[in-house]
């Protein structure tokens, strides 16, 4: 499905604009379009680039959030996961986490037990649907030698054992969300990226009850600094963090606010080595939590939850995050495996959780539940507003803003066709509730022609699920696009999808291809060659000169840089 910067479109009219193409923007107007409502999503930068890339990588109930007692996100999340691993097995995928129990441990082991046994319980129908190689097991005990055997860099000294239990891994949240960007598209959204909300559309006459009445919004395209003025009869704020900023071009308060909290992630060379495959879920003594998950033939580890004033465009990750993740992990790492130094950071994430303001007393045990606002008791009619939530729980949230729409007066009775996602694949999958192993499988033994290895495909079909055959398409018409674009085995893209990500998944910078399109970007640092290899192939994709290419790279690498400015201290 070709995702079209047709900027035409936006003289069109629509019954729903959504600002914001996270996943909750997205899912949104997935359920719009879906139910045959004419949809345009906008996002200021590209899909999926604010904290729906930065997440922890799971669609998972969020085991922790049973201690604040948050049971209906739990059991929300927990139902999500499996309609998200039924709608997209090729991209959500089980993996084992293993809770150690230290007899310092606080909560103490028994506790951790009945949480993890809780976590199963509420997760009651998680098989329903499941082929049988996706069925995820109970949890159980792993004792202390057999859990130093799987997971040897553990600190040995007072441990117990763990719990043991399964989550699933979003392994690419950016495909994942393209793949439901997709499914919206398909079903007639337009979606245009690089294109801001930079004020409202009015009706020219208040409502009967004095209230303002919305219209749609103005426009500014980022590219070109052209604005637009789209008409829509209703408009949703899937602004995530940016929401109340949105709101501020109203010039009204509507007393909806977001709690902001920055959460960093550490990508670093595998601890204990490639062999361990399990996500440690550790607390430290500090009493804080971290994961370690195995990643890409790395380790992935956070996050932070830092309560943050700032505008999501002025955070990023600082010395103090890493410090805090790297004494965390620390932590829980034996004596007789080395520490993790900053030497060992490969890279960082950063994503703003555009969390519900509630009573908690920090942003750590702040509700993850999400609230649909609708600004008509405020005197704005026909704009909705979304707070809170989570990556897994986007499609809910999705499904239940359009049910409210569908109702709403701004809709005037259209008429709708019936749309259940809850048991619909998303566009590209090999099929809903299907094992993806036998696909996986028989993409080694279709078009060998092409002379790609055996990783490459999988890791095209896994990324692309059906479409992967129209990147294959890609390399038969031009051979040299099977060409990988890194010397680093661990890092599999080859240059038919960077080709792919402009002409056909809307990608416009050389950030959009190599952080959302590829998966290049999302490891680390990425060399200049990695960057050249990228620019050869899109520049002139997108219209580039020589010149526009080379300052294209330079503009890049300089962007890379700036981060890892921002937290490193020593040279590496
Ligand atoms: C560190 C961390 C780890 C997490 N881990 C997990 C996890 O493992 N599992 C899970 O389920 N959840 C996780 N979450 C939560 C989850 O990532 C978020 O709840 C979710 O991604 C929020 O999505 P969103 O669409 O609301 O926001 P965003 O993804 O931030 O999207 C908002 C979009 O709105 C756009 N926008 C803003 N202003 C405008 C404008 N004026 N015009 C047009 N567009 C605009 C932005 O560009 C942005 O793309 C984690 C969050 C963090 C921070």
């Amino acid at each position: 499905m070709r995702i079209e910067r047709d900027l035409a479109r936006l003289d069109d009219p629509y019954d729903v604009i959504v600002v914001g193409g996270g996943i909750t923007g997205v899912c949104v107007a997935r359920e719009t379009a879906g139910r045959g409502l004419r949809t345009l999503l906008i996002d200021k930068g590209d899909f999926g680039h604010g904290t729906s890339s930065a997440t922890s990588k799971y669609i998972h109930g969020g085991i922790r959030y049973l201690e604040t007692y948050q049971f209906g996100v739990v059991r929300e999340s927990l139902r999500e996961r499996r309609v998200l691993a039924l709608a997209a097995p090729h991209l959500v995928s089980q993996q084992r986490f293993l809770m150690p129990a230290w007899k310092w441990s606080k909560p103490p082991t028994a506790l951790i037990g009945a949480g993890v046994g809780l976590y199963a319980a509420l997760g009651f129908d998680r098989n329903r649907y499941m082929p049988e190689a996706m069925k995820i097991p109970l949890p159980r005990w792993i004792p202390r030698q057999r859990l130093l055997r799987d997971v040897p860099w553990l600190d040995a000294d007072q441990l117990q054992g763990a719990f043991a239990y399964h989550d699933t891994f979003n392994t690419h949240p950016e495909r994942l969300l393209l793949e439901f960007l997709k499914s919206a598209v398909a079903a007639g959204a337009v979606a245009l990226n690089h294109v801001e909300a930079t004020g409202f559309v009015f009706a020219d006459e208040h409502h009967a009850d004095g209230s303002m009445v919305v219209r749609g919004v103005q426009v500014t395209d980022r590219l070109t600094g052209q604005r637009h003025a789209v008409r829509g009869r209703a408009v949703v704020n899937a602004g995530g963090p940016w929401m109340d900023l949105v709101l501020r071009h109203l010039q009204r308060p509507l007393g909806v606010k977001v709690n902001r909290s920055k959460g960093v992630h550490l990508l670093t060379s595998p601890v204990g080595g490639t062999g361990v495959t399990d996500t440690v879920f550790a607390r430290a003594r500090s009493g804080h939590h971290v994961i370690v998950s195995p990643w890409q033939g790395y380790s992935f580890i956070g996050p932070t939850d830092t309560a943050v004033d700032l505008a999501p465009d002025a955070v990023g990750v600082d010395h103090d995050d890493v410090e805090l993740i790297l004494s965390t992990v620390n932590d829980t790492i034996s004596n007789g495996f080395p520490k993790l130094t900053e030497a060992d950071i490969e890279g960082t994430t950063v994503g703003i959780r555009p969390l519900i303001v509630d009573e908690s007393k920090d942003s750590y045990t702040t509700s993850r539940r999400h609230e649909l606002y609708d600004h008509a008791p405020a005197g704005v009619r026909h704009l909705w507003s979304i707070g809170g939530g989570k990556w897994t729980t986007g499609r809910a949230l999705g499904e239940e803003t359009a049910l409210a729409l569908v109702k709403s007066d701004a809709l005037d009775g259209a008429a709708v066709r019936a749309f259940d996602s809850r048991r619909l694949a998303v566009h590209s999958s090999f099929g809903w509730a299907h094992d993806p192993q036998p696909y996986f499988e028989a993409v080694l033994r279709t078009r060998a022609e092409l002379g790609l290895d055996d990783a490459t495909r999988v890791h095209l079909a896994r990324l692309y699920g059906t479409e992967h055959s129209r990147v294959l398409d890609l390399v038969e018409r031009t051979p040299q696009l099977a060409q990988r674009l890194s010397d680093d085995p661990r890092r599999l893209d080859i240059a038919a999808q960077a080709a792919y990500a402009v002409t056909e998944e809307s990608a416009c910078t050389l950030a959009d291809v190599l952080d959302r399109r590829l998966v290049i970007g999302t490891l680390g640092r990425v060399s200049r060659a990695e960057v050249e290899r990228v620019a050869v192939v899109v520049g002139p994709l997108l219209g580039w000169s020589i010149e526009q290419t080379s300052a294209a790279v330079e503009a890049e690498l300089g962007r890379r840089a700036a981060i890892e400015i921002g937290w490193r201290r020593a040279t590496v």
